[in-house]
C-alpha cells in the first residue's frame, strides 16, 4: 500500500488546543459511530419490541370480564380472544375450562369489543382516570 493511499485514508484532522499547545485531533472524534455499521443487531421492529416503550399504571380494578363463563366453556371452540388481543391478554385454563384474563397488560386497543369476541362475551371498559396504559413514542 503506497505512502499516498494511507494518507487519503487518514481522517480528517483539525487543529485542537491542549494545554495551551496546538494539536490535531481527528475531525469525528467524540462522534460516536453507528452501531448498524459495526454489525451490533439492532431489535426489529415488531410489536413486541414497541411494547417495551409502553407504560403502565396499575389499576386495583379489572375494567375487563368475561359475560358469560358457560359461553368460552361450550360454544366458543376456537377461543378468538386469545389469538385476537395483541397483547394476550387472554388465555385459556384447559383445566380449570375458563378463560384467564392479564388485564394489568390491556393496551386499550378495543379489539375485543369490536370483533375479537365474535359472541360479544367480553365486558370491556377503560381504566379509571390515570390508570392503565401509558404510551410512550421514540
Ligand atoms: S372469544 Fe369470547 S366466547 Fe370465545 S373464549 Fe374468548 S371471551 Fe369466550
Ligand atoms: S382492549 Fe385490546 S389489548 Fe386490551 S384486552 Fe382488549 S384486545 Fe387486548
Amino acid at each position: 500500500m503506497s505512502a499516498e493511499h494511507d494518507q487519503e485514508n487518514q481522517p480528517e484532522t483539525q487543529p485542537a488546543t491542549v494545554s495551551g499547545e496546538e494539536t490535531a485531533v481527528p475531525a469525528d472524534a467524540g462522534i460516536l459511530p453507528d452501531p448498524e455499521e459495526l454489525g451490533f443487531p439492532q431489535p426489529p421492529p415488531t410489536v413486541a419490541n414497541k411494547l417495551g416503550l409502553v407504560k403502565f399504571n396499575l389499576d386495583t380494578q379489572p375494567h375487563l370480564s368475561i359475560k358469560n363463563a358457560g359461553v368460552c366453556q361450550r360454544r366458543c371452540r376456537q377461543k378468538f380472544c386469545t389469538h385476537s388481543c395483541p397483547a394476550q391478554v387472554y388465555h385459556w385454563e384447559s383445566e380449570e375450562k375458563r378463560i384467564s384474563i392479564s388485564y394489568e397488560g390491556c393496551l386499550e386497543c378495543g379489539t375485543c369489543r369490536s370483533g375479537g369476541c365474535p359472541y360479544d362475551n367480553i365486558e370491556m371498559r377503560y381504566p379509571r382516570g390515570g390508570y392503565g396504559v401509558q404510551y410512550r413514542f421514540g
